[in-house]
């Protein structure tokens, strides 16, 4: 079918699926003003034609009873509808007299590039704050600092479509199976060919089922002592990359004397994984061309996240995996602008363009902007923001679901002076909201999204929103008018943001509307108009000051809290096929809620036969901070100590259970390893 081609009433909109960072093409089927169906847009190249369950009910939510509609405004603890003039004028009228060290953004990766750099320069511009961040520092907030000390920048170096051309594939701490189903597809793909594929994972997965040659299903939290091991191993058998690692690194003595202090032996003890499986997944790796290691939450979403990162850097480096397609070390970010919710800005360490912030950065955005005052200290991170800030404003985040220690989270969100929240519907964080402002969904609005592989794509508007609902740049930029910023902010279009967005952030300078008609985008950097983009990074040199890899040495540290006498089990989670983060679209798609209407928690079968649980009995799980009730699925493929959940239901989130951060410098709150305990009440 052609793009926009019209038949009989019919329009299909060519467009970018709502959720995963793969991005895969779609076709939006548009019959009078609606959108009736979903189809394959064969000839983009990331999905060839395929989606997922989820790309393939990517818009049945939007036409739920609960989309929002017109601004509320709580008034004697009710909510009630306002006009946007009221509305707006209420936030200006408190925003303008608050000191900006009180006020906090918080945003999200659902959100195009074009409402995150209006949000981010309205945070900096109009609350010369840089008091602004998102959900990233729940996901990769470890992986920025990580490969930055390694190979100097936080992106996915090899193209996803180039994962086919690697001869093993080092799949660590992600399900992609559920998590990815594109990059899964070119995994069974290299497989096919003659690629080697090595999980780590305590839980044998559809994705160690499918597609692992090799399973490591080590004890949670004892990611770096595997690494370390294998890269022992590599040294012990001679098989580094003495070349690569003469010609483009510094630091390896140090890394080699270290290496040679470990001891297999306690290796297995601390993992849990066989010595010589491990020996055989380091020689697999190291003997092969080109070896790609494809790494998420299960590795970042620890407190002791960068120096894992590091570690699978350091492997990458030792055996001489970068520069080349499919190679390298590649965060999968999860969201569908995962990587543009840091390219522009919004966060509380970097202007865009990762231009870290510094008198420097403030000076040089003061310039662009023509603006005086912007602020040239980090800002607060997100869990700070919300619980130092006096007024926080939101935008398509969901905290009460998907950040740490709930029950805290709500007590810090209730006390707010002013609670701002924008988002398509109502969610379990709008109950605590002041004032709610209705946004417009990916459908609605015209914008670009920059995928996993640094991917950035057009979405396009395929309908009107419903009722009063707005895109997210365009309340911001109103809201900044009545603060006295108009001039500032008078961008008619998504596309005048884009070219402000192409001035000021050199990544993206080669990339135009008009290019991004081609199906499949431009990866950045992309330097110039005639450049085709980059699909393969560090082919030449490191991002380094020096352009050398620098080796890093990372020793083991246990999680910030360990299991005990009265908290016996290791609880973790992550995410399902049929759904998305905290569930707010993807439960509103009938047949994807069908899949799966609640939480459940997996349990070893011996360990729940110890304590006579039943599956399918409602149990209790206990934390330090809290406690949810949750059915109970027994199985063998978790390891016996190791309780797992999915965490889009809020009845029984996780989050009840999880702890805080570990501190800076990344902030990672310990999302995946918190000690619980079960109780059964019958
Ligand atoms: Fe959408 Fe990701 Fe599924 Fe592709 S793999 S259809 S982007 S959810």
């Amino acid at each position: 079918m052609i793009k926009g081609e019209c038949k009989m009433n019919i329009e299909y909109v060519p467009t970018i699926c709502p959720y995963c960072g793969c991005g895969c093409g779609v076709y939006l089927v548009v019959k009078d003003g609606k959108i009736v169906g979903v189809e394959p847009w064969k000839e983009h190249p990331v999905n060839e034609g395929k989606n997922c369950p989820k790309g393939r009910n990517a818009y049945k939510f939007l036409y739920s009873e609960k989309r929002l509609k017109k601004p509320l405004v709580k008034e004697n603890g009710s909510f009630k509808e306002a006009s946007w003039e009221k509305s707006l004028s209420l936030i200006a009228e408190k925003l303008k007299n608050i000191d900006p060290d009180s006020f906090g953004f918080i945003n999200s990766g659902k959100l195009t590039n074009e409402d995150l750099y209006v949000i981010q320069k309205f945070t900096r511009c109009v609350m010369k704050t840089n008091n602004i961040d998102n959900c990233s520092r729940f996901c990769h907030s470890t992986t920025v600092p990580a490969l930055i000390s390694t190979v100097g920048s936080g992106v996915m170096s090899t193209s996803q479509i180039n994962i086919e051309k690697a001869d093993c594939i080092f799949i660590a701490g992600t399900n992609i199976k559920e998590t990815y189903p594109m990059i899964a597809l070119r995994v069974m793909r290299a497989k096919k060919k003659v690629a080697k594929v090595i999980v780590t994972d305590p839980r044998r997965t559809v994705t160690v089922r499918l597609l692992a040659d090799i399973h490591l299903q080590l004890n949670p939290g004892t990611d770096v002592v595997l690494i370390n091991a294998m890269m022992k191993t590599v040294l012990d058998n001679g098989l580094e990359d003495k070349d690569f690692i003469e010609r483009r690194t510094k630091g390896f003595n140090e890394l080699r004397n270290y290496l040679s202090s470990l001891n297999m032996n306690d290796a297995e003890r601390i993992t849990g994984v066989s010595s010589d499986l491990i020996k055989e997944a380091a020689r697999t790796y190291a003997k092969a061309e080109n070896a790609c290691i494809l790494y998420n939450a299960g590795i970042a979403q620890h407190a002791v996240g960068i120096g894992n990162i590091q570690a699978l850097s350091d492997l990458a480096m030792l055996t001489g995996n970068y520069g080349r397609p499919g190679t390298g070390v590649n965060p999968l970010r999860g969201h569908i602008n995962g990587e543009g919710f840091g390219d522009m800005g919004p966060i509380p360490v970097f202007y865009p363009g990762f231009r870290r912030v510094s008198e420097k950065s403030a000076k040089l955005f003061e310039n662009y902007w023509g603006v005086e005052g912007l602020p040239s200290n980090p800002g607060m991170t997100y869990m700070d923001m919300i619980e130092k800030c006096d007024v926080l404003y939101i935008a398509g985040a969901n905290p009460m679901v998907s950040a740490p220690d709930t029950n805290q989270v709500r007590k810090m969100l209730e006390s707010k002076d002013l609670l701002v929240i924008q988002d398509i519907f109502l969610t379990e964080t709008t109950e605590l909201a002041d004032i709610i402002l209705p946004a417009a969904t990916w459908v609605e609005k015209d914008g670009t999204i920059t995928q996993v592989d640094r991917r950035v794509q057009r979405i396009k508007k395929a309908v009107d929103p419903p009722g009063e609902a707005k895109p997210d740049w365009k309340i911001i930029r109103e809201l900044s008018g009545m603060m006295g910023f108009r001039e500032k902010f008078k961008f008619n279009s998504s596309k005048e943001i884009f070219e402000e967005i192409r001035k000021y952030v050199p990544q993206y300078s080669g990339i135009t509307y008009d290019r991004l008609k081609k199906a499949g985008g431009i990866q950045w950097p992309c330097p110039s108009e005639d450049h085709p983009g980059t699909d393969t990074m560090f082919v030449e040199s490191f991002g380094t000051p020096e352009g050398l890899g620098a080796f890093q040495v990372v020793e083991h540290k246990n999680p910030v809290e360990m299991i005990d006498e009265e908290y016996p089990y290791v609880f973790t989670n992550g995410r399902l096929i049929f759904h998305y983060h905290s569930g707010t679209m993807t439960r509103k798609t009938e047949r994807l809620n069908n899949e799966v209407r609640g939480g459940f928690v997996e349990i070893n079968i011996d360990d729940a036969r110890k304590k006579g649980i039943r599956d399918g009995e409602e149990i209790i799980l206990k934390s330090r901070r809290g406690e949810i009730r949750v059915i109970a699925k027994l199985t063998d493929n978790i390891r016996k100590g190791v309780l797992f959940m999915p965490w889009h239901f809020s009845e029984s989130s996780p989050n009840v259970l999880t702890g805080p951060s570990a501190g800076p410098p990344s902030k990672m709150p310990e999302f995946k390893f918190c000690a619980v305990k079960i109780e059964i009440k019958r």
